[in-house]
C-alpha cells in the first residue's frame, strides 16, 4: 500500500526537485562559508515548537544553508583531497535513506551487506588479496585506520600471550614521516607510541630505513621494545604529494621480523584501478589491512572508507562481537556482522552509493574515470614545469600536484586563493611543506580539464 498526505507528496517533489537541480549544474557553483553572524541573521532560528514546515526547511537550506558550503565536486575545487560522486552514487544515497537499513548486521542487513561486500570484493581483488579477505564501510579513514591498528594489537598481544612472553612495557607503531595525521589520532586513542621513520628524498618510507630503524629501537631500548611494536603502516598516496611508499620494500622488512603491515591508501589506493599506476603499489597483495575511501577518488559521495583484513577473523578477535542480552540473537555462527570488524555497532549501509555506481558504469569505466584524472595531473606538471614564475616542489606520482610560485611568501599565497574562492573561481587553498607556503592541486574530479588548471595558473602570473 502506498499513501501520502497532502503534505508528504508535496515534499517528495520538492525533494526531487531539488536533487534534479544539483545533479543537472554543469557546473555547480562553488559558494564560500559566511560568518556565524551572518548565517544567523540570514537564517534566523529554524527549530521552533510548532515546527517551520518542510518547504520553509528546504527553502533555507536551498536558499541560505547550501550555499555557505563549498562545493566539494567543484571541478576547479582543488583543495585537500575534495569529492567527485557519481550522479548514480548521488542518487543513490537518496535510496539508501529512503530505506531505513540497519546494515550493522546479516540479520537485519543481508542484502545490503551482501552488496557491499560485492564492492568490496573488487577493491580486494585489486589489491590481490586472497578470496577469504574481507572487512567492511567504516565512516572514513580516521576510523579505518584506528580499527585497523586495534586489530593489530590486538593480535601482537595475543601472540605474546600465547607464546607466555610479558605484555610489553609501551606498544608502538611505526610510519613514515610524512603520514597521515589521522594516525597520530589513533595512537592518543590506542594509547600507543609512533615511531616516525625519515624518509627518502621522494618522501618514501623505505624497507631499508624501516629496518634501519628498528635495528635502532632494539639497541637502544632493548628486545621489550621490539617486542611492543604491533605494526608498520605504509602510506599509499600521502595526502600532501600523493607519494606512495616502498610496500615490497616494507613488507619484506616485516615478514621477516613477523609485523602487521596496513597499508594507508586512503586517497591514493584509488589508483590501483589505472594500468598506468598499478605497479606502484607492488607488495600490497603480501599485506594484512588497507583502507581506501571512496568518497576521495572513487566517486562516491561521503562518508565511506572501506576497510579491507586479510584475515578477517584477526579482526573479529579484536572488535566483535559486541556482547549484551539483546545482541544475542544476531551472533549465529557463520553470519557476517560487518560491526564484528571495526568500531562502531549501528551502520549506516554506507557502502551502498558506491557499490550502486560499480555496478552501474563498471569497473572499466572507474579505471578510465581514475586514468583521466591522472592525466590532467600529469598535464598540470607539465604546463608547471613551462612557465617561468612557478616550479614543481616534488615531480608527481599520483594526482596530487605541489608547487611554489616564484617570488611569493605566506600573504601572497592567502591572499590569491581567498580572491579564487570570492570570485567562486576556484578553491585552491595554499599548504606548508617544510615551513615554506606553497601551492597544491589535489585532483580527483574527471571534470576537472587541463584548460581549469591552466586558467587557475595563469591567475598566478
Ligand atoms: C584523508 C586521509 C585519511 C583520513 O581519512 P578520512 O576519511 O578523512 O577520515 C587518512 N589517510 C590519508 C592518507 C588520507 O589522505
Amino acid at each position: 500500500m502506498h499513501r501520502f498526505d497532502a503534505q508528504a507528496a508535496d515534499l517528495v517533489r520538492a525533494i526531487c526537485d531539488f536533487a534534479r537541480v544539483r545533479l543537472g549544474f554543469d557546473p555547480v557553483p562553488l559558494d564560500a562559508p559566511l560568518s556565524w553572524d551572518e548565517l544567523a541573521a540570514a537564517v534566523g532560528s529554524t527549530i521552533t515548537a510548532e515546527g517551520i514546515g518542510g518547504r520553509r526547511a528546504l527553502e533555507v537550506f536551498d536558499e541560505e544553508l547550501s550555499r555557505a558550503c563549498i562545493s566539494t565536486d567543484h571541478p576547479r575545487n582543488l583543495a585537500f583531497i575534495p569529492a567527485a560522486p557519481t550522479k548514480a552514487a548521488v542518487l543513490f544515497d537518496l535510496v539508501v535513506g529512503a530505506s531505513s537499513i540497519y546494515a550493522g548486521s546479516w540479520m537485519e542487513g543481508a542484502g545490503a551487506v551482501f552488496a557491499e561486500n560485492e564492492a568490496l570484493r573488487w577493491l580486494s581483488d585489486l589489491a590481490g588479496f586472497p578470496a577469504c579477505a574481507g572487512g567492511l564501510f567504516v565512516p572514513g579513514g580516521t576510523v579505518g585506520n584506528l580499527s585497523a591498528l586495534a586489530a593489530a594489537r590486538h593480535a601482537a598481544r595475543s601472540r605474546l600471550t600465547a607464546a607466555g612472553r610479558p605484555t610489553p612495557p609501551r606498544w608502538r607503531f611505526v610510519c613514515g614521516a610524512e603520514a597521515h595525521s589521522s594516525l597520530y589520532q589513533a595512537a592518543t586513542v590506542l594509547d600507543t607510541e609512533v615511531v616516525v621513520v625519515p624518509t627518502d628524498d621522494a618522501g618514501r618510507l623505505t624497507g631499508p630505513l624501516l629496518a634501519e630503524a628498528l635495528d635502532r629501537l632494539a639497541e637502544q631500548d632493548g628486545a621489550q621494545a621490539v617486542d611492543g611494536v604491533f605494526a608498520v603502516v605504509a602510506t599509499a598516496g600521502t595526502t600532501q604529494f600523493g607519494t606512495v611508499d616502498d610496500i615490497r620494500g616494507v613488507v619484506d622488512v616485516c615478514q621477516a621480523r613477523g609485523l602487521w603491515v596496513h597499508v594507508d591508501g586512503a586517497y591514493g589506493l584509488a589508483a590501483l584501478a589505472a594500468a598506468s599506476t598499478h605497479s606502484l603499489f607492488d607488495g600490497i597483495a603480501e599485506t594484512d589491512s588497507f583502507i581506501v575511501d571512496p568518497h576521495k577518488w572513487l566517486f562516491a559521495p561521503f562518508d565511506a572508507c572501506a576497510l579491507v583484513y586479510r584475515d578477517p577473523a584477526v579482526a573479529r578477535a579484536a572488535h566483535g562481537p559486541q556482547r549484551a542480552g539483546y545482541l544475542e540473537v544476531l551472533d549465529s555462527a557463520g553470519a557476517w556482522n560487518p560491526s564484528d570488524y571495526a568500531i562502531g555497532l549501528s551502520r549506516r549501509a554506507r557502502g551502498l552509493p558506491f557499490w550502486f555506481s560499480l555496478a552501474t558504469h563498471g569497473t572499466l569505466a572507474y579505471g578510465r574515470a581514475i586514468e583521466s584524472t591522472l592525466a590532467t595531473a600529469r598535464a598540470a606538471a607539465l604546463q608547471i614545469a613551462a612557465l617561468p614564475y612557478v616550479e614543481l616542489v616534488r615531480e608527481p606520482q599520483l594526482s596530487i600536484v605541489v608547487f611554489r610560485r616564484l617570488g611569493w611568501q605566506a600573504a601572497d599565497y592567502q591572499r590569491w586563493s581567498e580572491n579564487l574562492l570570492r570570485d567562486g573561481f576556484a578553491f585552491v587553498p595554499p599548504t606548508v611543506h617544510e615551513g615554506e607556503t606553497v601551492a597544491r592541486f589535489a585532483i580527483v574530479n574527471p571534470r576537472t580539464t587541463v584548460d581549469d588548471i591552466g586558467a587557475i595558473l595563469a591567475t598566478m602570473a
